[in-house]
């Protein structure tokens, strides 16, 4: 017997091939998670972000190779937003609706 393949699958939603996309979000630092001080915006009424470059990217993710450089404490934010989950695919889908494909790492 044999299938007929009606369609392709389509790109797995991995970190390995995204080019860190939800790493261009707001991130608010809600609890302490040792994020250094230099990564930290801090407005005018005392609330604090991630501070983020004039691209969008955060201060924190290391631009060669797209990952986080403070992984272990990482804010509360950035730990539960869950690869391949619904904000996932939709920041993914945001992200390359304007650029390149996603690409094997
Ligand atoms: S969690 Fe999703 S959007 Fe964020 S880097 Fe991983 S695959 Fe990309
Ligand atoms: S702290 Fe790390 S995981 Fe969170 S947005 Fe910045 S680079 Fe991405």
């Amino acid at each position: 017997m044999t299938n007929e393949v009606t369609s392709l699958p389509e790109t797995e939603v991995t970190c390995a091939n995204c080019e860190a996309c939800c790493c261009r979000l707001e991130v608010m630092l809600i609890t302490d998670t040792g994020v250094p001080d230099h990564f930290i915006k801090t407005d005018k009424w005392g609330g604090r972000t991630m501070a983020r470059l004039d691209d969008g990217w955060c201060s924190a993710l290391d631009r060669t190779t797209m990952r986080c450089l403070i992984y272990e404490r990482r804010p509360q934010v950035c730990r539960d937003l869950e690869m391949g989950k619904d904000e996932c695919i939709a920041e993914r889908a945001a992200y390359y609706k304007s650029s390149p494909a996603p690409i094997d790492k």
